[in-house]
């Protein structure tokens, strides 16, 4: 099997809404719809650093379109098209089909169209997907415009991922088959905050999704909107499912720490959250204010108002 029957094989589908040219020619030429702009991402993943060699390949083809869906979500845009780049040991049928399986679940879950790519041989599987999406102008999210009093927000219960790759890399952890599970799945199958970003963006200042821990990544938006923050370890998300295998304490760690879980970490001024409320209902996605934003520039953890330590630089590759 040569690289152009791969890609005919695995990769070549009809073309999605605002194609002009996908997949077949030099680059792909597509029709934005009028009044939008851009947003543009890319996420490469390595095996054996993003992900663990064990992990079936339909999950590694969901996670590298879920994990870039996520990131233009928290710019408040819609995806709408994506290319590949796949460099690959060895053209192996069986976990090219699966990859391609998973890639295209979650391409169908997001209305996302693979519209182009490349393929190449190297020593280790790394799977680069790049997502480019819309949004209307004065819709679009950022990370800086937090400002001191508003409400610090935080989507579903960050951690659970974190736990679930941690079941995946040590078989001796004990855990029951339901917690497992979705401990798992949360990691493997991650279903990014794609329509409740859509719906958050008209009331929310400031966003960033939550990939390399939540604690992190709030500091992250915090410095861009140049502000501080307080974190309230008592309202943070709990997961019954992490708490049981992990036990309370390093629950609350893995949920300040943990990465990969792609929840969506927003602020917003605080006569927005009975809107904020009603979305989340509507979504059926649990959000929780997990504390506010201050002047000065330090994020710090608080336990009944009282700081305590807590450092954590998030993940960093090198
Ligand atoms: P070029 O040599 O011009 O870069 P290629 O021969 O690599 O083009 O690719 C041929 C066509 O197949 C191009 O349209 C490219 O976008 C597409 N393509 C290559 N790899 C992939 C892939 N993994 N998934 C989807 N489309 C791909
Ligand atoms: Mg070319």
């Amino acid at each position: 099997m040569d690289e152009f029957e791969l890609i005919r094989r695995f990769f070549v589908r009809p073309p999605g809404d605002g194609v002009l040219i996908g997949i077949g020619d030099d680059g792909a030429v597509l029709s934005p719809s009028p009044g939008r702009v851009l947003v543009s991402v890319v996420d490469t993943m390595v095996e054996g650093v993003h992900w663990p060699a064990s992990l079936p390949p339909a999950d590694v083809g969901w996670r590298a379109v879920a994990v870039n869906v996520s990131d233009v979500a928290a710019m408040g845009g819609r995806p709408r098209w994506m290319t590949l780049a796949l460099t690959l040991a060895t053209a192996d049928e069986a976990w090219l089909d699966a990859f391609a399986r998973g890639l295209f679940e979650a391409a169908d879950r997001y209305a996302t169209a693979l519209v182009g790519g490349d393929v190449t041989r190297g020593r280790e599987i790394v799977a680069s997907v790049q997502v480019t999406g819309e949004v209307e102008p004065d819709r679009i999210l950022r990370r800086s415009g937090a400002a001191a009093g508003q409400g610090i927000y935080v989507t579903g219960a960050p951690g659970e991922a974190a736990g679930g790759l941690e079941l995946l890399r040590d078989a001796t952890l004990g855990a029951g088959d339901a917690e497992r599970a979705r401990l798992v799945a949360r990691f493997a199958r991650p279903d990014v905050r794609a329509e409740l970003a859509l719906a958050i963006a008209p009331l929310a200042a400031a966003a960033i999704d939550v990939s390399d821990g939540l604690f992190a990544d709030a500091g992250k938006l915090l410095a861009a909107s140049g502000c501080g923050g307080r974190i309230e370890v008592t309202a943070l998300p709990r997961s019954p499912a992490l708490e049981r295998v992990f036990g309370t304490e390093a629950a609350a760690r893995l949920t300040l720490a943990g990465g990969d879980d792609y929840e969506l970490c927003f602020t917003a001024d605080r006569d927005r959250e009975t809107a904020i409320r009603d979305v989340a209902a509507r979504h059926g996605v649990a959000m929780t204010r997990i504390g506010e934003v201050t002047g000065g520039d330090r994020l710090v953890l608080t336990r009944e108002g009282s700081e305590i330590a807590f450092q954590d630089p998030g993940y960093r590759h090198f």
